[in-house]
């Protein structure tokens, strides 16, 4: 509907100095507020925070302002631990403190429901748990992906110190919306305090040498990225560099310092990236030393972790999250469990002395051979995994093959479930389905489309991502 002409639009104009207080969060870390028509969003605000801000954006029905100024502080605000904060797209909510973040993911959970998934969570009764919170906020992620770049941004701190810096080379993460930036990380405060230590390290080294960081517009020089798994479990840890070519020379020396400065990394990996494309993958992976491989645990199993490999980023949560899963599946002795994107078959083989049977579904191939060395490695022996494509092979053949399944697990990527995969759930109709998902948008969407046969019992969000806007949700869904 738009507006009568007569409308009082306040004059919000590029450029613009105002005066604002924020009233809820936003996507992406953002807050919002409502200033007549426009809807206004504030990167780096808090609800509640008094601001002074300058619009640098204007559109129809919104804009988006700077922050200049806090004026009066939220009492949600608390002091960020990183003196990288404020350009770093590393961990957007420092500034917020941890239980209101933990409040914002519930809402954002209920929010989607009601407005994706069509639920009216209050006449249904449901009630979204509070976030899981994560006893460790900081130092808790087993694998970073660092960039090496020929362009560093700098901090204002950094440009203030006055000192001549050398911007011809960074070590660290990007700068959001910049695709060539870099910030040359000397602390980070996700993965360890040993983790920094080894970038600085790499860095000094790399610089010493004269190796050159790659260049993303002309495509030129060695180093691409510093890639690094510490599992939470074992003692193991291991580097990867990836290069634009093979250098068997300089490797060995990368491999001499690593293992003298180092001593604590049990293998290292190198990669080789040769294309234009900005990731941590390539078309070769040399195993520099040790087996290329690390391990961690979840429950009782143990994994084995390729350079290559998806494993949660966050293992104390991801443990956390996959006991949901088994509470929501209410997990009996002569069940038979689905578990469809199974990835690595990780809940899988965390639920399997629970029950009769798993049946884990998954399209990477490379991941269902992990999923079977896995179960084999773990001495399990009730899980079968089947790789190819949900849609095609989630077929009333299938079921008739695998047997009717007493509980459906499905985790799949952030964009959902196909359509015809909600519809072929509908028709199997199974006793009770557990949804897991990092996206609570399309995974409302999907369960308002399971229709009546199903009512929603449980909702329970787990914060695997603290300090980001990013959330795991698992809904308990029972036929009726
Ligand atoms: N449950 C696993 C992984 C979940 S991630 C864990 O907790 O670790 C989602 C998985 O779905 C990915 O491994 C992805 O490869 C897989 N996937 C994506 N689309 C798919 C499809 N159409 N059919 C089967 N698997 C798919």
């Amino acid at each position: 509907m738009s507006e009568p002409a007569t409308a009082q639009k306040p004059s919000i104009r590029r450029g613009e100095e105002i005066e604002l207080t924020l009233e809820k969060f936003a996507d992406r870390g953002k807050s919002l507020t409502r200033v007549g028509g426009y809807v206004v969003f504030v990167a780096g605000a808090v609800p509640g925070d008094r601001i002074r801000a300058k619009v640098f954006k204007r559109k129809k029905s919104f804009a988006e302002a700077k922050l200049l100024e806090v004026l009066e502080p939220s009492p949600l605000r608390t002091e960020p631990r990183c003196e990288y904060f404020n350009s770093c797209g590393g961990c957007k909510w420092q500034h917020v403190q941890y239980d209101a973040q933990l409040e914002m993911k519930r809402e954002a959970v209920a929010e989607a429901l009601g407005h994706q998934g069509g639920f009216d969570l209050e006449a249904l009764g449901i009630e979204v748990r509070p976030t899981l919170g994560a006893e460790e906020t900081y130092f808790y992620r087993n694998k970073m992906e660092f960039t090496f770049a020929s362009k560093r941004w700098l901090t204002d701190w950094e440009i203030a110190t006055g000192e001549v810096l050398d911007k011809d080379f960074a070590l660290g993460l990007h700068v959001p919306g910049r695709f060539d930036k870099v910030l040359d990380l000397q602390a980070c405060y996700l993965q360890s305090e040993w983790s920094a230590r080894l970038v600085n390290g790499v860095r000094a080294f790399a610089k010493e040498k004269g190796w050159k960081p790659w260049d993303v517009r002309n495509h030129t020089g060695y180093l691409r990225h510093l890639v690094l798994r510490t599992p939470e479990h074992t003692d193991e840890n291991m580097v990867v560099i990836v290069t634009s070519k093979e250098d068997p020379e300089r490797m060995a020396l990368f491999a001499e310092f690593l293992q003298r400065d180092f001593p604590e990394v049990s293998t290292l990996v190198n990669t080789i990236n040769s294309t234009p494309s900005q990731t941590a993958y390539g078309e070769k992976m040399i195993n520099v030393f040790g087996p290329g491989v690390v391990h961690d645990k979840l429950g009782p199993h143990t994994f084995e972790i390729a350079a290559n490999a998806f494993f949660q980023t966050n293992t104390k949560q991801a443990e956390r999250l996959y006991e949901v899963v088994a509470e929501f599946a209410g997990l009996k002795p002569a069940d038979l469990v689905y578990d469809l994107y199974c990835g690595a078959g990780t809940i899988s083989l965390f639920i399997s002395d629970r029950v009769k049977r798993v049946v884990g579904v998954e399209m990477i191939e490379a991941a269902v051979v992990n999923a079977k060395a896995n179960a084999v490695a773990n001495g399990v022996q009730n899980c079968t995994f089947v790789a190819g494509d949900m849609l095609k092979l989630f077929t009333p053949e299938f079921v008739e093959e695998h047997g009717r399944p007493d509980v459906l697990i499905v985790d799949p990527p952030r964009a959902g479930m196909h359509p015809k995969v909600v519809k072929q759930i509908k028709r199997l109709k199974p006793e009770r389905l557990v949804y897991v998902s990092c996206n609570p948008q399309t995974q409302a969407r999907d369960i308002g489309q399971l229709g009546d046969a199903y009512h929603i019992e449980a909702v329970q969000p787990v914060d695997l991502f603290p300090h980001t806007h990013h959330v795991e949700n698992v809904v308990k869904v029972v036929a009726v």
